[in-house]
């Protein structure tokens, strides 16, 4: 879908769900569908994963984030806060994986395949520290 219009939805998702504080970034990221700050309250989405999919997986991707937003605890990650949050905020099956079987993103995920995969596990633990201490500075970053 057109970048702009993902924006002007997420944010509006946000603004919505008491995020209007957080900032919204779109990146340049082929691994990532999106990652959360919690130290500099801020989302950001794939730009190569929001040309790809439609508005459907972007809205999933969006809650995921926003629920790691929403229960704002480094130590949570996946649990059973953020699941909870992510069905409050609109998604009634949460995904957990931070990768998916989205174009362009050719890693299928759940737990136990990131259990049985040394990479992949390397990449969640990525995930989860970035969601704790906070990401490296990305390329192309745009904020609305
Ligand atoms: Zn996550």
């Amino acid at each position: 879908m057109i970048e702009e219009e993902a924006a002007r939805r997420v944010r509006a998702l946000m603004n919505k769900n008491g995020l209007r504080r957080w900032k919204l970034g779109i990146e340049d990221n082929r691994f990532d569908l999106g990652r959360t700050s919690l130290s500099k309250r801020e989302i950001r989405l794939s730009r190569e994963f929001i040309a790809l999919n439609d508005w459907d997986e972007v809205y999933k991707t969006a809650i995921h984030e926003m629920a790691h937003a929403k229960v704002n605890n480094p130590a949570e990650s996946h649990g059973e806060d953020w699941r909870q949050a992510a069905i409050a905020l609109g998604d009634p099956d949460p995904e957990d994986g931070v990768w998916d079987d989205k174009p362009g993103f050719n890693s299928p995920l759940t737990s136990k395949d990131i259990d049985d995969d040394p990479v992949l596990m390397m990449r969640m633990m990525l995930h989860d520290m970035e969601n704790k201490v906070g990401y490296m500075q990305a390329e192309g970053t745009v904020y609305f």
